[in-house]
């Protein structure tokens, strides 16, 4: 099914001729509807994106050998609406051109994984937490909207609440596996220019989890990251005995 372009689309397209990014990403959703309405065949279909992926790379994983779909051109910033705090992106745009670009204005997404390449698209269609997340979630709970194109080419918008609100909540953690997602609108919150670190060390796994229970509690840190040095392989076996002999590195970061 070939999607229309919206009148507030066209409206879009610059004075001086050329596409606004609105028309440039109505052009590249209709040309990634069409694809997969035309599509024929049992098939499974892999992703193929610009960034690198951050799967962990199995050479048997049969995705390298399902067909694949080019969805490498969705890699842009639409729009950064600094009064509402809201960003409108496509799936393909990374942490690091991401957070470029609205730290120009003051703002980061809420949530900021570490690893710079992951995308916005992969953050939901897989998982993405980090050292905000005790407070808003994970970067799909920071989300307000999804434009989805199905496997047969629907092109569907998805909210919180409305018509298609269990595919917005079922996005997350689905791999690709709903649809295709093509543009993202989520929250961005201020930036501060310098993050005062404090670390805290404990001495047993009680402690450890009794001071992240308490810090979320008193909200007193803006970032709560915790490092825990042990023998895995000790822990799964007798996590009490192996962690007493070790030390734990709580760390809290505040904005000054
Ligand atoms: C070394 C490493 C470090 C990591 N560090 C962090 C970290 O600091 N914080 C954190 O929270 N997570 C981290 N992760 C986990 C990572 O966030 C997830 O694996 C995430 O899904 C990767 O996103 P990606 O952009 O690389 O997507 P990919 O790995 O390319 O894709 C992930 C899945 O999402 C699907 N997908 C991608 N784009 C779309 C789309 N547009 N529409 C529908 N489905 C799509 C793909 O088909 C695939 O199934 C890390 C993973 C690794 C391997």
């Amino acid at each position: 099914m070939q999607r229309s372009m919206q009148p507030s689309e066209r409206r879009a397209i610059r004075v001086d001729g050329r596409p606004s990014r609105a028309e440039r990403h109505a052009r590249k959703v209709e040309r990634l509807a069409h694809a997969l309405h035309e599509r024929r065949g049992p098939r499974p279909l892999r992703l193929r994106k610009r960034a690198v992926s951050h799967q962990v790379p199995n050479p048997r994983d049969a995705k390298h050998t399902d067909d694949a779909i080019d969805i490498s051109a969705f890699d842009e910033i639409l729009a950064i609406d600094p009064v509402a705090r809201t960003c409108v992106a496509e799936p393909g745009v990374t942490f690091v051109d991401l957070v470029a670009a609205t730290l120009r204005h003051g703002l980061v997404p809420a949530i900021v994984p570490e690893l710079k390449t992951i995308t916005i698209g992969g953050a939901v269609a897989g998982c993405s937490i980090e050292s905000m997340s005790w407070r808003y979630g994970g970067f799909h709970d920071t989300c307000l909207e999804y434009e989805v194109v199905t496997a047969r080419g629907e092109v569907i918008v998805a909210r919180p609440d409305g018509e298609r609100a269990l595919l917005f909540q079922m996005m997350h953690g689905t791999f690709g596996t709903l649809g295709v997602l093509v543009k993202l609108t989520f929250r961005l919150v201020p930036a501060r220019p310098f993050v005062a670190l404090r670390y805290e060390t404990h001495a047993g796994l009680d402690e450890y989890l009794e001071a992240i229970e308490r810090h979320i509690e008193a909200e007193d840190a803006e970032f709560l990251d915790g490092f825990v040095y042990g023998m895995i392989a000790g822990l799964i076996n007798d996590p009490v005995t192996c962690l007493s002999g070790h030390r734990y590195l709580l760390v809290f970061s505040s904005c000054a």
